[in-house]
This record gives C-alpha cells, sequence and structure tokens, in this order.
C-alpha cells in the first residue's frame, strides 16, 4: 500500500467543484481511496464565518469570560457563541469547549478552526460530512474520507481522524476471527477510516503545505465485516457521561501537578481542535 498527495491545487473557494478538480490531479485507479481534508470540503460548501456574523448570548457571553478569567486574557463571546450554534450540546464548557457536533463527533470548539482560512476568521465543519463524502464518492467512484486534524484525550499531539465516509465501512470487524494462538478475538473492531486519515495526515501537514488531497493506493479491507459505528452513542459511552458530570476544579489539578490534560496543550480554551 501507498499514499501520496494530490499535487496542484488551488485556494478552493465557495461553489468549487473539488471532486472535478481532485479527478483531474489525481489519476485515480480502482482500489484507490481519497482522503480529503475539511478544510476543502469546508471551503466548496462555502462553510465560512466572521466573528461579526454572530451575536453572544447570555452562554457564550459567560462561557467566554470564564475561560478568559483563566487564560488570562480576554476571549470574544462570538467566537463562543459560534461554537455553541455548531454544537448539538457541550460536554465541557471551562477551561475548553468540548462539543458534541450535529453529525455525532466530539472536538474541542467544535472542530472550527482559524488557520488556513484567508478570506474569513473562522471555518466551520462541514454540515454533514457523510453526505459530503458521498458526493465526492458519487464524482470519483473511488471511496471518500473526509478528515479534520484532532486532540485526543490521555495524549498530547494531534493526528488525523475520519469526519466523514463514504464508499468503504468506517471499521473492520475482527470479532469472531483468530490470532496466531487460535483465540477467537472478542472485541477487536478497528477504526481503519480513523487509520487512513491519520496516515493522510502525514503528507497533508499542518501548515502551508496546500496538500489537502491524499490518494491511498492498494488498501484492502479484507474479507471482513464491516460497521459503520464510530461516534459511540452517548447512551453507552462512560466516558462522555462522566465529563457532562464534571465540573472543572483549577485547583484540584494544580495539586496534582501536570495532570491538566487537555486537547489543546494546557491552554484554557485553546484555539485548536
Ligand atoms: P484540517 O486539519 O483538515 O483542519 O486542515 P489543515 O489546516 O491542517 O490543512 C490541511 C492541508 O490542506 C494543509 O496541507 C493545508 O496547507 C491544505 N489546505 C488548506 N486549505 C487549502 C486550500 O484551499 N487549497 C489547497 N490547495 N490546500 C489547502
Ligand atoms: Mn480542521
Ligand atoms: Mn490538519
Amino acid at each position: 500500500m501507498h499514499l501520496f498527495a494530490v499535487e496542484g491545487l488551488p485556494e478552493i473557494e465557495p461553489g468549487d467543484d473539488l471532486g472535478t478538480m481532485i479527478a483531474e490531479r489525481a489519476d485515480l485507479r480502482a482500489g484507490d481511496v481519497v482522503c480529503v481534508s475539511h478544510t476543502v470540503v469546508s471551503k466548496a460548501e462555502g462553510r465560512t464565518a466572521d466573528l461579526a456574523d454572530y451575536e453572544a448570548g447570555e452562554q457564550a457571553r459567560d462561557i467566554a469570560a470564564r475561560i478568559g478569567d483563566l487564560a488570562g486574557e480576554e476571549k470574544d463571546p462570538r467566537f463562543a457563541q459560534a461554537v455553541l450554534e455548531e454544537s448539538e450540546r457541550l460536554l465541557t464548557e471551562v477551561p475548553l469547549m468540548l462539543a458534541v457536533t450535529r453529525f455525532g463527533h466530539i472536538a474541542v470548539n467544535a472542530g472550527i478552526d482559524r488557520s488556513n482560512v484567508p478570506d474569513a476568521e473562522l471555518l466551520l465543519l462541514p454540515e454533514n460530512p457523510t453526505a459530503s463524502a458521498e458526493r465526492l464518492h458519487d464524482e470519483l467512484d473511488v471511496p471518500v474520507v473526509v478528515t479534520d486534524t484532532s486532540g485526543r484525550p490521555f495524549r498530547h499531539g494531534q493526528r488525523g481522524v475520519a469526519i466523514g465516509w463514504a464508499g468503504l465501512p468506517a471499521a473492520r470487524d475482527w470479532r469472531g476471527e483468530h490470532d496466531r494462538d487460535g483465540r477467537e478475538l472478542g472485541v477487536t473492531v478497528e477504526a481503519v477510516v480513523d487509520e487512513l486519515a491519520a496516515a493522510a495526515n502525514l503528507l497533508t501537514g499542518e501548515g502551508d503545505d496546500g496538500l489537502p488531497v491524499v490518494v491511498v493506493r492498494g488498501f484492502d479491507f479484507g474479507d471482513h465485516d464491516g460497521s459503520d459505528a464510530l461516534f459511540r452513542d452517548p447512551s453507552g459511552d462512560y466516558v462522555q457521561d462522566a465529563l457532562q458530570q464534571w465540573e472543572f476544579d483549577p485547583d484540584r489539578l494544580a495539586e496534582k501537578g501536570d495532570g491538566a490534560s487537555d486537547d489543546s496543550d494546557g491552554e484554557p480554551g485553546g484555539d485548536e481542535p
């Protein structure tokens, strides 16, 4: 299997036909998987916004003030409003807004980006990344994964994740298969779209490379059952439940030394999803 980035894509504008732009620059073959950074999907779908588009309500003003106090700098309540409007609900408000998006993905600041957006202040995630992936899949005739770069709990550093996919299952199910001792696997469901997204993210970079699209050639899903369940249902998710009930206490974390492990490497209200 090998991966290569699609060269020569311009700055993407609202209304651009991203599928055709990719097809013209990548000699796609049957069996390829195309990983597309949501940045260009969002831009093509016109999902840019400016802070002036938002009028901060009471909750946004309250959250911005609390995050601002912790960070020791003023936070724009209109940004908090944008996050609220992109969210189904928040798991945490301070020290950062950890949001459940309407399509089930959970991300700091609802995945709103402030980098690589020349013509606006904010870049929102696609409204429905699976629908975006389906449109591209129809045009390109190969499986498509829409990706984002995202932090994770427990670990520093960010990596690519899948936020929408079409033309392949999200995961391959190893349950019922056997390890080298003949032991039957009982729990392993491998989130292949995240693994493809993480591999693609190695090539896209995070800066000005201008490489939002990566072709994965020779990936073999193999003879496994597939599943599309990637986002956990809140009713069966202990971590979501715990976070929803959690209240931030800076004193308690300070007592434990370097305990503050959040997705923004410790910065309250960090801008990086
Ligand atoms: P995210 O991780 O999906 O939120 O996006 P990043 O900001 O990390 O960008 C991913 C890749 O896409 C980087 O190589 C960027 O330089 C590139 N990129 C972002 N916007 C555009 C664009 O409009 N055109 C092109 N050609 N590349 C872009
Ligand atoms: Mn992003
Ligand atoms: Mn990125």
